[in-house]
């Protein structure tokens, strides 16, 4: 009598195991959650390049964005983000700014040694020379006064060989823009495996002798500077505690954003940055060794 249940409820608990094991499916591939701080940058293009930031993270799958913007003039006590409701947090937030809040500093310091994830694109690596805890999240950082005191000059030789050079001098300076090759020196880290070895970035400003603490910091890679005739680093990494940094110096004008290779690092370094791994793929249209890939937005 109860036979020809059997069939039907084999069907409905099958069909219940399949609803399970999609809502667990579905929870692991939530994006990961990314903050983009900004409001104030000597680079008036700022709020584009927020936004073409925000994009290519979005349109990656991995993040959901969102931005937080702090007042336009002196400290905003009220710019206070909770940053440990996030993944990963991105600054785009540049030179001539004023402090953070203290109980704001205190929050990220705080964020970053616990393990959060930092990631700085280009002038928010002129922030804050003020700021001690920063400088050591940031590796290396120019402009604001930064000089010997700051830290050495990191960069590789002629030789090929990594240099830590205490000699005196201005930290912070780029020639004329242009586009210019990154070359990789780390290629078996998460962020630059599988990248061409020598990719061509599109136009930018290179920036030249960062200075900065340096402490736990390694050069992914680097450009060759005509000003310096160095190797400054392109792509860095600091651990900070607990938490893990990316560092990018590119990224000036809305034209070196929209470079594929510039995007590529980006999404890769945020989700290092988040998780210690990478899963986002180098695409077909990476630059070559020879020319700059811009991306299709680029073009409208
Ligand atoms: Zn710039």
């Amino acid at each position: 009598m109860n036979a020809p249940l059997f069939p039907f409820l084999r069907q409905a608990v099958l069909c219940i195991g399949i609803v399970v094991a999609c809502g667990s499916w579905a929870a692991a591939a939530e994006p990961m959650t990314l903050l983009i701080v900004d409001g104030q940058n000597n680079h008036g293009n700022w709020p584009e390049t927020t936004q073409i930031m925000k994009a290519a993270l979005e349109e990656s799958g991995l993040f959901s964005v969102t931005v937080v913007t702090h007042g336009p003039n002196g400290e905003d006590p009220s710019f206070a983000p909770d940053f440990t409701a996030y993944d990963v947090v991105l600054s785009n937030f540049g030179h001539g700014a004023a402090l953070w809040s203290e109980s704001t500093r205190k929050a990220f310091e705080d964020y970053v040694s616990n393990g959060g994830g930092f990631v700085v694109v280009h002038a928010a690596d002129n922030s804050f020379p003020e700021w001690p805890a920063y400088n050591e999240m940031i590796g290396l950082g120019g402009w604001g006064g930064r000089n010997e005191k700051s830290g050495p000059l990191v960069y590789y030789n002629a030789d090929n060989k990594l240099v830590r050079d205490t000699s005196p001098g201005r930290g912070g300076s780029h020639g004329p823009q242009a586009p210019f090759a990154i070359v990789v020196r780390d290629d078996d880290h998460p962020i630059t495996r599988g990248m061409p070895t020598l990719w061509m970035h599109a136009k930018d400003e290179l920036y030249n002798s960062l200075r900065g603490p340096a402490a736990n910091m390694e050069v992914l890679a680097t450009a060759y500077s005509p000003e310096t005739k160095r190797h400054e680093p392109m792509l860095l990494t600091i651990r900070y505690g607990k938490g893990r940094v990316f560092h990018t110096p590119m990224g000036h004008a809305n034209e070196s954003q929209q470079c594929v290779g510039f995007q590529t690092s980006l999404i890769r370094g945020c989700e290092w940055a988040a998780t210690g791994e990478v899963t986002a793929v180098v695409p077909d249209t990476f630059p070559s060794a020879d020319a700059p890939s811009l991306t299709p937005a680029a073009a409208e």
